[in-house]
């Protein structure tokens, strides 16, 4: 034993011996069994400290063995371990502190992965960044006047269910939060945000307002009106609330607009009376709104973009030859940011109380004259070859808005609440099983819901009650 200990206290031993041959001696001997819970772990799909999932994964600590050849083995094991940590040859295990950080909620599509933007990235200097992403159609909100806003998710990700329970502490929306096609509306998640306080970029005021595009076209309204026709073309735009009023003939050819949706959804090239009335008993059944427009006789689309102070101007025009150049083919191109164009965005960008990221449509028409034809926001898609460079800009955007946020917190009093303390990090719980067909945030029957403390520690299994 006085050999060995000799022995390896020799640093040239240690790091001749053979690969795998300190890790195999510091492996525990048996793995503790699992807990009885049924479910298996899930990959999380967050950047930051990963919270361990339902049945937590058992502890890598050796187990005290009683017989004499694991003691003996284990003695081993422990002055291999000191002496290499002396020597400086392995990591020494830090006793952990209790870990903060701030939870970013993206709603977006998966594909986008907006976590890896956010690595080693920290809020107020010490804050670590925990990325939760999913789609609108993944999450549901529960918030509380008392300001508590819990996000209930689930998700698949390679093949496995996630469900998950947290308080966000920002959030950006990166999808439309409406669209008239089916399921899409999601302004109840939109409302329960706002209900719960929650940061957002850009404000849920701007995203609820934009979800009506005839209701943001009535705020361009007003700015055509400020700055006038010649800096400010807004197009001509007739509004109807519903199929009853569409009586009175536009001069066609028209494109007719119905309701709200998005990539070219619901809108038709109308090119006289007859089929304008035909279109009129289509709107009566949709039971919405509808605007037409005149049909421009379109050189290309314009697309201004502006995210923070980045701005950016893209012309589209179509190959295939459709009316719509976001149907079909289209070439895009980067064009120069003039003074007009910026005049365009930078005004826009002042509707519903100021729009941090956002972007203005128009056409250019052969006749040499432009005509602005929606503003879009947050949710607006990056396009082009600048994408990537795009999407840091906004996530450096959100970075100094969580920072913003943080600081203002830091510096309020804090007064005394009665609600379970979060410490910043707002992680609640975290259930892993099968999904339920009615909702994305209700457990499962007889589903283990575990509530982890702030570091992702799961404290104790709490039974989930029957729907
Ligand atoms: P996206 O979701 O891509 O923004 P959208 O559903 O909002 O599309 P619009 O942008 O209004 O639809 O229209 C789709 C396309 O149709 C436009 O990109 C443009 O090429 C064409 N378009 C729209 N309005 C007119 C018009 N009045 N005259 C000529 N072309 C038009």
């Amino acid at each position: 034993m006085n050999y060995l200990r000799r022995r390896l206290s020799d640093s040239t031993f240690i790091s001749n011996l053979p690969n795998g041959y300190m890790t195999d001696l510091q492996r525990p001997e048996q793995a503790q069994p699992p807990p009885p819970a049924s479910t298996t772990p899930a990959k999380s799909p967050t950047a930051g400290p990963t919270p361990p999932a339902t049945s937590p994964a058992p502890e890598r600590k050796p187990q005290t063995s009683q017989s004499t050849g694991a003691g003996f083995f284990s003695s081993i094991t422990n002055v291999v371990k000191q002496t290499a940590a002396s020597a400086g040859l392995v990591e020494q295990t830090q006793v952990t502190t209790p870990k903060k950080f701030k939870i970013l909620l993206v709603i977006d599509e998966p594909q986008q992965e907006w976590a890896k933007l956010f690595r080693g990235k920290k809020v107020h200097g010490d804050y670590d960044i925990k990325v939760e992403q999913a789609e609108f159609n993944e999450i549901n909100v529960v918030a509380q006047a008392n300001g508590t806003c819990n996000v209930n998710m689930q998700v698949l990700r390679n093949g496995t269910k996630v469900m998950r329970s947290f308080k966000p502490d920002f959030v950006l929306i990166r999808q439309h939060a409406f669209s008239m096609t089916q399921n899409e509306d999601f302004r109840n998640l939109i409302i329960g945000l706002q209900y719960g306080g929650v940061q957002t970029i850009n404000s849920l005021e701007s995203i609820y307002n934009l979800c009506d595009k005839p209701w943001a076209f009535a705020q361009l309204i007003n700015t055509h009106r400020k700055l006038g026709a010649e800096k400010f073309p807004l197009i001509e735009q007739t509004f109807y609330p519903n199929y009853k009023e569409m009586v009175s003939m536009p001069s066609f050819p028209v494109v007719v607009k119905i309701g709200h949706a998005h990539s070219g959804i619901g809108k038709v090239k109308v090119d006289n009376h007859s089929k304008f009335q035909d279109i009129a008993s289509v709107v009566a059944l949709t039971q919405t709104y509808t605007t037409t427009e005149p049909l421009i006789d379109s050189k290309y689309d314009i697309r201004i973009q502006k995210i923070g102070t980045d701005y950016k101007a893209y012309m589209r025009t179509s190959i295939s030859g459709n009316w719509k150049t976001n149907t079909g083919s289209a070439m895009l191109e980067q064009v120069a940011m003039t003074d007009r164009y910026k005049l365009w965005v930078d005004t826009c960008a002042e509707i519903f109380g100021g729009l941090a990221i956002c972007a203005v449509k128009a056409i250019h028409g052969k006749d040499g004259r432009d005509y602005i034809t929606e503003v879009v926001g947050s949710s607006m898609p990056l396009v082009g070859e600048h994408q990537a460079e795009d999407r840091q800009l906004i996530a450096d955007m959100v970075l100094a808005e969580m920072n913003q946020s943080a600081e203002k917190e830091a510096n309020t009093p804090q007064r005394p609440t009665t609600i379970q303390p979060s410490q910043g990090a707002g992680q609640k719980g975290e259930i892993v099983g099968e999904p339920t067909k009615n909702g994305a945030g209700r457990p499962p029957q007889g589903c283990l819901q575990y509530i982890l403390d702030c570091n992702g520690v799961a404290v104790g299994p709490k039974p989930v009650q029957a729907n």
